[in-house]
């Protein structure tokens, strides 16, 4: 089978299989091999990695993937593109396709069989409209993985890139840069897809770090003062803890916390009280959190 990385190929595998592109499941097909090309190079494919791939849509990736990699499993929630990934990956043997919502497969055990549970390369041109879900998924659920290397809506890798005092930075930048390294690796126009989004891409690469950059008591008690700072993102910070429903002790038991209580921990981190969330770093929200 030719590489399917490119207009005509692509459009002669969706005529013979009268394929319809489903816009709920965000199908925009990659049609350029350039880009491909730098997605392995970005992700630093050899063959000693077992990649996932979220979503291969018709398998162009997947070929690319396929000729770099010991192992690939591409999982594909669409059953109607499993006979045609059938047939444009049936040359490669170290290819697994597996007919799941990447939402509600147990990754951690697809490594454990694929991989023996070590650690595995995620790479995807991935579906926009899940795009935090499964980050944050393949991250809280400790899925063992190395890096992270995907296509995403260009406005959400900036997101997850900057750091404080930005208009773009919020609880997904904090996510983020609390398990991974985020690098963005490259700009991709709407015009190399089939059909074209709406929206610019860019690919960006994840380096889990081994230990997390700060250290916390409570993860789950940071990610919940985190939630409740942006939730309202345009109070000042004590005003937008003070009486949230969103904040978690380390059981994930609800508690709750009045202005002037939280005004006096700013105050003992030489603070202002009238600071907002955007301006906190990591390791601020990590203090005040184990200060609460
Ligand atoms: N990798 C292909 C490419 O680059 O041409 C297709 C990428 S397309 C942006 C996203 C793919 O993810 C589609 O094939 C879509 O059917 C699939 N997808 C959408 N939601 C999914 C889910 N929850 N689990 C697995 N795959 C999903």
């Amino acid at each position: 089978m030719a590489y399917l990385a490119a207009p005509a190929a692509t459009l002669e595998v969706i005529n013979k299989y009268g394929f319809h592109f489903q816009k709920k499941y965000g199908q925009n097909f990659l049609i350029d091999g350039n880009i491909l090309e730098k997605i392995i190079d970005a992700a630093e494919i050899t063959e000693e990695d077992g990649v996932i791939e979220i979503g291969p849509g018709i398998g162009t990736m997947t070929q690319y993937l396929a000729e770099h990699a010991k192992w690939v499993a591409a999982v594909e929630i669409d059953k109607n593109l499993i006979p045609i990934l059938n047939e444009t990956l049936s040359e490669y043997k170290n290819v697994t396709v597996v007919n799941e919502d990447i939402l509600k497969l147990d990754i951690g055990r697809l490594v454990q069989e694929k991989n023996n549970g070590q650690p595995v390369k995620i790479v995807a041109n991935l579906p926009y409209y899940i795009t935090t879900p499964i980050i944050m998924g393949l991250f809280e659920n400790q899925v063992p993985l190395s890096s992270i290397t995907i296509m995403v809506q260009k406005e959400v890798a900036d997101r997850m890139q900057v750091g404080p005092g930005t208009k773009d930075y919020g609880a997904l930048s904090l996510a983020v840069q609390y398990y991974a390294k985020p690098e963005i690796m490259l700009k991709v126009a709407p015009a190399c897809f089939i059909p074209k989004p709406n929206v610019g891409s860019a690919v960006i690469r994840l380096t889990k770090f081994e230990e997390p950059p700060i250290q916390v008591k409570s993860e789950k008690k940071l990610f919940s003062v985190i939630r409740a700072a942006f939730n309202q993102r345009r109070k000042t910070l004590a005003n937008a803890l003070a009486n949230s429903s969103a904040l978690v002790d380390e059981k994930g038991n609800e508690f709750c916390v009045t202005r002037e209580y939280v005004c006096g921990l700013l105050d003992q981190m030489e603070l202002s009280q009238t600071i907002r969330g955007e301006a906190l770093t990591l390791e601020e929200f990590a203090r005040l959190s184990d200060l609460l």
